[in-house]
């Protein structure tokens, strides 16, 4: 008794009860509300659509309803729960015998029977279900099996270190999806045999942080080295064990390793393939180095915060002279002639080395003329500073690019009186005094990077501190000067600022410097991006230093070829890989850091000549490969030498450089691809966040193009970044961190944060357009564990119905009923729908797919009006079997390919199964997953598109009918809809006569009463006639053109115990008096009490 209690009271899938509190918990949310609901409606809406404004988060949206739908939208928000409450109810009643009378045919009555609970129970069911994949070595067999060729999706790039984030999660979880997808293809799919990348470098330090100032001192390379491959394995470890959490299958027992030997030795080979084909060379150039780390980083080692201001400054340098050939052009205006420059690092004027012109610019002489008198001295401005040039009574002549002079004379506070214009060519040559060193240097040609969109149009040139001055000054055989140490601080070079910090009152005594010799205009506070070191968080600088490079010139061309053969999703992407390709400098691929691995390069002491060639650069390859690079440190020169050098090892000394973090993880696919079995070269697919255009995407593809001539990768996904639900960058000081573990597991409050396992985590990665960013919060994980609760409610009720069913019992779809051949055509199509969501990567479109499938069409519509077959129609009779045969379809299909997503809720489900299934090769699929994708089902795809048409025009008159009976029953006249009886007239010839077919339908499952849940419906053949007249409670409705009037009074007869549909035929039954014709029927056949009674 007890137990039918209990299956009872979840039988509908949605209660108003859960459907009210979604829209209260949505509230926030603009809700969709319906056209033309009523009360009730609005109250049992199950609608979870929400609209936010920001534009890079798509949740849920009706844009990509698949066409193959009927349902008007105003069905999707309509809900006929307590219309369908007639049978339901009678059966409760009688199946829990409130009433001895009632309980009569309790026995005849089909409830739903299943151990798959309502709830997911997930903190106890997830890792259950898990353990049972790994006790049945689940993921290994299935992919062995598989034969549908390989799969590789390799993963990458390290993590930093410490506990993992959202970030983490979408991105294993995307991967998850589509390799469980990829798996049910029948696809050997190589998942993650090439697991986490535990980068040494990253982890180390961290392993620095946690020391102090003295335990850092005792540090030796190879104790630091030690220290952090323990930290890395330690991270690795635990980071393994929450993806594992997540539901991420992967082949935990072999992860790849940046520092495992092999991996290593793979990495110097791809160096020395470089080197051997001229793409690595030394040389001195400027780089960005970070005094705070005393290093040399890469572009993707940088990150450009908000807010930084720099001291810029106005400069004048006195000119000298012009080319004789131009002497005549200047000549009035010497010897008070200034170039006036602007640069925004005043620390680098030491090292100038020329100033820079456009040369098809126009540049104007002029001559500088208080406004008003000392008016520009009076600035209350703080952040600008006006140098005492501009206080002098008679200043020199300026040159300033023309277009800029308005700026320049409001920005200064001066008139600027033009005395000359002349183009930036007519400039080149002319020569100007160093402010600092007195030398005389040129006035340069420069690129188009020279402009009018701020400064003065002519460039303060310093080659050893900017790349574009290098170039520059490449061209014109300028000194590179770099007057800075490894600290940031000036050198003995830099005369009388030596010893000071650049950065800092170095920067300041620069200024002042030039104040004193009245070259300053002015000096004002300049906010724009900086790069700053991602490890420190303290600003960089461009240094001057003798470097390893990869010359990106080399091969860049056939980087942007291959570009174009990838697949680029989302197709932006590659817009974004090629600018930052085709702009991007020569590799600075050395570091100044004990970790990581070495440049595997010796010097010659006298000559400092570096010694790289194919024969050491084996060398070093087999002794890393036996032993690791720790080896480099521990070993001696002479060992490390081969043989034949081995008479003059006392010449060299080695290198102390490592290599770039990205040069490691770039080889990647040399290390794993290459070296492990059953791999292939390219991967399939490459999936991390849009910031590794710059980073691993980019550094994988110039190693490979370097050295293979192709790209590592056919396909590259890309996503956004996860903030919080408004949108905002998640942050300890905010308070809006969400934790993947606190989803999973819940907070300490649990009723405050509950804890909704993985599938719920993996649902929301569903659901959102990862190729922008996207949002997670408190209030969206609600919505989302509403969404996977009515999904699992589906499952259940499938689950649940099917409980007495053997694929035996089978109906054979042309026998079927149309209403059920229309429920497979909707299925099939929604699979094929599905099917194209994982292989586009649309993932979100599945969620939209499988939650609109859910509401509308099964739970709105077909589950509605099963309810009344499932539990009277009879156990045996052909109309509860044929709907169950489309219930195990559907339980089939959905929870197959709902598999990727989902995993545990598919296990779950498929471990309740009440019957067993049998694949191709007549095996039982004892695992969702061994039971592959479902087959296609062309049979299910013939539904005639006449039918579909008329298919459609039937529920939107039930939509409308609906909306009558509501009417009704507010008016009291009926309570039940079943209490009802429906009168319809068409005015199209054709749509009565069909009507009226289904009035009288030759199976009990297409009738038209069963459809609208009422106890009977008469088409009338006109509305001239007084008792139609008398129908208080009519509706009219336009289906298509053909108007159709509808009107509702009460039902005829009485009122069926066992169905409570009301028929005339109640009472003339004298064995069973209280029961209808159908019902009669299917009491005759059902089991006595007693044989009930002992068959349970
Ligand atoms: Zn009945």
């Amino acid at each position: 008794m007890s137990f039918f209690k209990s299956v009872a009271a979840n039988s509908s899938v949605f209660t108003p009860r859960e459907a009210t509190m979604a829209m209260r918990q949505s509230s926030s949310y603009r809700v969709l509300s319906q056209k033309a609901g009523s009360s009730l409606r609005k109250t049992t809406s199950v609608s979870l659509l929400y609209i936010r404004g920001s534009s890079s988060v798509r949740v849920f949206s009706f844009l990509n309803i698949a066409c193959y739908s009927s349902y008007s939208r105003d069905e999707f928000y309509s809900s006929s729960k307590r219309r369908s409450h007639g049978p339901v109810m009678s059966a409760k009643k009688a199946s829990q015998g409130q009433k001895e009378e009632e309980g009569r045919y309790k026995h005849t009555v089909d409830l739903p029977k299943t151990a798959f609970s309502m709830r997911a129970n997930a903190l106890t069911r997830e890792p259950e279900i898990q353990k049972l994949w790994d006790d049945h070595q689940v993921f290994k067999r299935v992919v062995e099996k598989n034969d549908g060729g390989n799969f590789v999706l390799h993963d990458g790039p390290p993590y930093a270190n410490g506990d993992l984030h959202m970030g983490h999660a979408l991105n294993k979880i995307l991967k998850d999806i589509i390799n469980r997808y990829d798996t049910q293809l029948t696809r050997k799919v190589k998942i993650f045999p090439v697991e986490i990348l535990s980068c040494l470098s990253l982890l180390i330090v961290t392993v620095l942080q946690s020391l102090d100032q003295d335990a850092r001192k005792d540090l030796t390379p190879l104790k630091l080295r030690a220290k952090a491959a323990k930290f890395a394995k330690a991270t690795v470890k635990a980071q393994m064990s929450s993806f594992q959490r997540f539901g991420v299958w992967a082949d935990w027992d072999n992860p790849y390793l940046t520092l495992d030997p092999k991996y290593e030795a793979a990495q110097i080979e791809v160096f020395g393939e470089m080197a051997l084909r001229g793409y690595i060379y030394r040389g001195r150039k400027p780089v960005h180095w970070s005094p705070s780390s005393r290093t040399a980083l890469a572009e993707a080692e940088l990150e450009y915060p908000e807010g930084h201001v720099s001291r810029s400054i106005y400069a004048l340098f006195r000119m000298v002279s012009a080319p004789a050939s131009n002497d005549s052009l200047l000549e009035e205006f010497f010897p008070d002639l200034c170039l006036a420059i602007w640069t925004t690092t005043p620390w680098t004027v030491p090292a100038n080395a020329a100033v820079a012109v456009n040369a098809k610019l126009q540049y104007a002489v002029v001559g500088p003329k208080p406004l008003f008198e000392d008016a520009h001295l009076s600035t209350g401005n703080k952040k600008k500073r006006i140098g005492n040039v501009l206080k002098e009574p008679n200043m020199p002549f300026f040159i300033v690019a023309y277009d800029l002079l308005p700026t320049l004379e409001a920005k200064w506070g001066i008139k600027l009186i033009i005395k000359k214009t002349l183009l930036g060519s007519d400039l080149e040559n002319c020569r100007y005094v160093h402010p600092v060193t007195n030398m005389e240097c040129p006035v340069v040609i420069g690129g188009d990077y020279i402009t009018t969109e701020s400064g003065t149009g002519l460039v303060h040139t310093a080659p050893g501190h900017g790349q574009e001055d290098y170039v520059t000054g490449m061209k014109y055989g300028l000194p590179i000067n770099s007057p800075v140490d490894d600290d940031g601080k000036f050198t003995d070079e830099a005369g009388q600022f030596s010893g000071l910090d650049v950065l800092g009152d170095g920067n300041v005594a620069v200024v002042k410097y030039l104040d004193e010799k009245m070259a300053l205009i002015m000096e004002e506070s300049y906010e724009h991006k900086y790069p700053y070191d991602w490890r420190t968080k303290k600003p960089t600088i461009f240094r001057a230093t003798e470097q390893w490079f990869a010359s990106v010139e080399g091969f860049r061309q056939a980087a942007m070829d291959a570009i174009g053969h990838v697949k680029w999703i989302p197709a932006q992407a590659q817009n974004r890989i090629s600018a930052m390709t085709s702009g991007r400098s020569d590799w600075c691929i050395s570091r100044q850091r004990t970790w990581g691995l070495p440049i595997p390069v010796f010097y010659h002491v006298a000559s400092k000549e570096p010694l790289m060639n194919k024969e050491t650069i084996d060398h070093i390859k087999f002794i890393i490969a036996q032993k690791g690079s720790d080896a480099w440190w521990y070993m001696t020169v002479t060992d490390l030498l081969p043989v034949k050098y081995r008479d003059t090892a006392s010449e060299y000394e080695k290198g102390t450089d490592t290599m770039d973090v990205w040069f490691d993880s770039g080889s990647s696919w040399a290390a794993v691809l290459g070296e492990r079995d059953g791999l292939n070269f390219p991967a399939d697919l490459y999936l991390e966040g849009t910031d590794q255009h710059r980073g691993w995407f980019q550094s994988s593809l110039l190693t490979s193009i370097a050295t293979k001539g192709k790209a590592p990768y056919s396909s590259v996904v890309t996503h956004g970044f996860v903030l919080d639900e408004k949108g905002l960058k998640m942050s300890k000081s905010l308070g809006n961190v969400v934790d993947p573990r606190t989803i999973i597991e819940g907070g300490k409050n649990q009723k405050e944060v509950p804890g909704y396992g993985a599938d719920v985590m993996r649902l929301w990665v569903s659901s959102v357009d990862y190729t922008g960013d996207v949002l997670i919060g408190p209030q969206i994980l609600r919505q989302m564990s509403d969404v996977y609760r009515k999904l699992r409610g589906t499952l259940r009720y499938l689950l649940g119905n099917l409980h007495d069913w053997k694929v035996e019992n089978a109906v054979s779809y042309h026998e079927l009923p149309m209403i059920d051949q229309h429920a497979l055509f909707q299925l099939e199509n929604v699979v094929k729908n599905i099917r194209e969501g994982y292989e586009n990567y649309q993932f979100f479109k599945i969620f939209q797919i499988i939650q609109r499938f859910v509401i509308v069409d099964l739970s709105n519509f077909y589950f509605d009006i099963a309810k009344d077959r499932l539990y009277v129609g009879g156990t045996t009779s052909f109309t509860r079997r044929s709907c169950q045969t489309v219930l195990a379809a559907h339980l089939l299909s959905l929870s197959r390919v709902i598999a990727p997503i989902l995993p545990h809720l598919a296990e779950d489900v498929w471990q309740n199964l009440p019957f067993q299934y049998t694949i191709k090769d007549g095996s039982v699929a004892g695992f969702v997953f061994e039971s592959k994708w479902p087959s296609v089902n062309e049979k299910w795809f013939t539904f005639p598109a006449e039918e579909i048409d008329f298919w459609g025009k039937v529920l939107e008159l039930r939509t409308e009918v609906n909306k009558v009976l509501e009417v009704a029953r507010m008016g009291k006249l009926i309570g039940s809809s079943l209490e009802a009886k429906v009168y319809l007239h068409a005015s199209h010839a054709g749509l009565a006569s069909r009507l009226l077919e289904m009035c009288s339908a030759n199976n009990d499952a297409d009738a038209l009463h069963r459809i609208f849940l009422a106890s009977q419906v008469e088409v009338v053949p006109s509305l001239d006639h007084e008792f139609v007249r008398n129908i208080s409670h009519t509706g009219e409705v336009v289906v298509e053109n053909d108007k159709v009037w509808i009107g509702v009074s009460r039902a005829d007869g009485s009122k069926c115990e066992r169905c409570w549909n009301y028929s005339p035929q109640v009472g003339s039954f004298t064995e069973h008096p209280t029961l209808c014709a159908r019902c009669f029927k299917v009491v005759g056949i059902q089991p006595t009490p007693a044989m009930a009674e002992a068959i349970s």
